[in-house]
């Protein structure tokens, strides 16, 4: 069982999604038993699969076909790599992933965490607007 219920089975951090930063409807994150998780996030095949692992790399058909195209996915938008994620939690643990995610995402002008989703700080934004 993982400790850490804000990495979702595959690899994403939860905490950098735009829809767990957002203020007016925010989603709990892929794993959590309450709260309106986001569609989006229900309706991916990697929630949808039906094998049940804690990780994606827990399993027999890892990396399957719908992993590499959400890692693509990831890679061409974004800029990150779900597959690497998820080495790295199995290599080094969901705690050092963590720690290695606050340093590479946390925002150099308010401190918060950035989303992948989006070129600017979501929080940085909406000081602006106030
Ligand atoms: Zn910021």
């Amino acid at each position: 069982m993982g400790s850490i219920t804000t990495i979702a089975p595959c690899g994403i951090n939860c905490t950098l999604c735009h829809a767990f930063q957002d203020v007016k409807k925010k989603c709990p994150g892929c794993r959590s038993k309450i709260g309106v998780i986001r569609k989006s996030c229900l309706n991916c095949a990697i929630s949808n699969c039906d094998k049940k692992t804690n990780y994606c790399f827990e399993c027999m058909e890892y990396p399957c076909k719908q992993l590499k195209y959400l890692d693509k996915q990831y890679q061409l938008r974004y800029k990150m790599s779900i597959l690497e994620n998820l080495d790295y939690i199995r290599q080094k643990g969901e705690e050092a992933f963590i720690v290695s995610q606050n340093e590479k995402y946390t925002c150099p002008d308010c401190g918060k965490l950035r989303t992948v989703h989006y070129d600017y700080c979501i929080y940085c934004k909406q000081e602006k607007k106030k």
